[in-house]
């Protein structure tokens, strides 16, 4: 196994200023492995769901070469349960119910085909489970990258502090960054996160990009400007497995390379707001990610001559 993801996966509700839905299949893991398997075919899941959640969506993970062995399902549970309501910028939204169900007492498997990989992501998780799923990976993997959000930040301080002392990359955005360091500044945000562990950090910006941030060095990656944002629920985990999956794929963990992860991963999280849920990322073609790419080249693309 080349990657191994943790992250939810779920059942989301989600309300924009453009339309509602009922439970739609949802959560980070779910986003970040279909994202990655843009990019990796030999990836596994670790996380669990109840007896509730659709067989179907499990076998169209299948078909995209994710491997379920460490997904567990249990009977008589129901699957976790989460439901956010935007703000009319799309930018900000409120939680409105987080079901915890099968996550509350979740005690991760390593199946023993995933030991050995490369590349761990943990994607949003109670920090307890990120940090034993790193404990029963018997040899550390090259790249550890971590994602978290304000609901862990309340309940799970100290474990989350734990947790990220172990990791190589955080993935957050900037409201997160900001409530974990008390910082306004990103740039300041991101020296502090440095010294809790991580020594890159990804701060995402919503419709105003990406920074990586890496010893004295930072990259900035624009999000694509779109005409129509649909739903931006799941954009922030498709960013995390595109650049996951995009470092896996390439097995190549230097500065230059992650610049192209993340540009990798606004693409992929380009698509994924264009419908509800995980519709969009089972659509699109490996044409479709080229061309976007392109875009993103040409976005950035100016010329500048010295001044006389
Ligand atoms: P994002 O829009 O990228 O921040 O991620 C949204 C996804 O995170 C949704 O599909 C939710 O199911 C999932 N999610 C929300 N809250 C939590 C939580 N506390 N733990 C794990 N996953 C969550």
């Amino acid at each position: 196994m080349r990657l191994v993801t943790v992250g939810s996966v779920a059942f989301d509700a989600i309300e924009t200023p453009f339309g509602k839905t009922d439970k739609i299949v949802g959560g980070a893991g779910t986003f970040i492995s279909l994202s990655s398997s843009f990019f990796v075919k030999n990836q596994g899941i670790i996380s669990v769901v109840g007896d509730d959640f659709p067989k179907q969506t499990l076998a169209e993970m299948q078909d995209r070469g994710i491997d379920l062995n460490g997904l567990q399902i249990k009977e008589g549970e129901k699957t976790f349960f989460w439901s956010g309501k935007y703000h009319n910028d799309m930018n900000s939204r409120d939680t409105l119910i987080t079901e915890l169900n099968v996550l509350e007492h979740f005690d991760p498997i390593v199946p023993e085909e995933y030991q050995g990989a490369n590349y761990l992501m943990l994607g949003n998780l109670s920090p307890q489970v990120q940090r034993t799923v790193i404990e029963r990976m018997r040899n550390r993997p090259k790249l550890i990258a971590m994602d978290t959000m304000n609901f862990w930040m309340d309940i799970a301080w100290d474990e989350l502090m734990k947790t990220l002392s172990l990791v190589d990359v955080l993935i957050i955005n900037d409201e997160e960054a900001r409530q974990l360091t008390k910082e306004y500044a990103l740039v300041r945000a991101a020296k502090k996160i440095k010294q809790m562990g991580p020594k890159y950090v990804i701060i995402k910006k919503g419709e105003h990009g990406a920074l990586l941030f890496y010893d004295n060095d930072i990259f900035f990656a624009p999000a694509l400007p779109l005409e129509e944002v649909f739903d931006p629920t799941g954009a922030g985990d498709t960013f995390a497995g595109g650049f996951m999956g995009y470092i896996a794929s390439t097995d190549d963990c230097s500065f230059q390379n992650m610049k192209r992860a993340v540009v990798a991963g606004s693409a992929l999280a380009s698509f994924s707001v264009e419908k509800f849920g995980t519709e969009r990322l089972n659509e699109i073609t490996r044409n479709d990610f080229e061309k976007r790419m392109q875009e993103f080249v040409m976005l950035t693309d100016f010329e500048f001559n010295t001044l006389n």
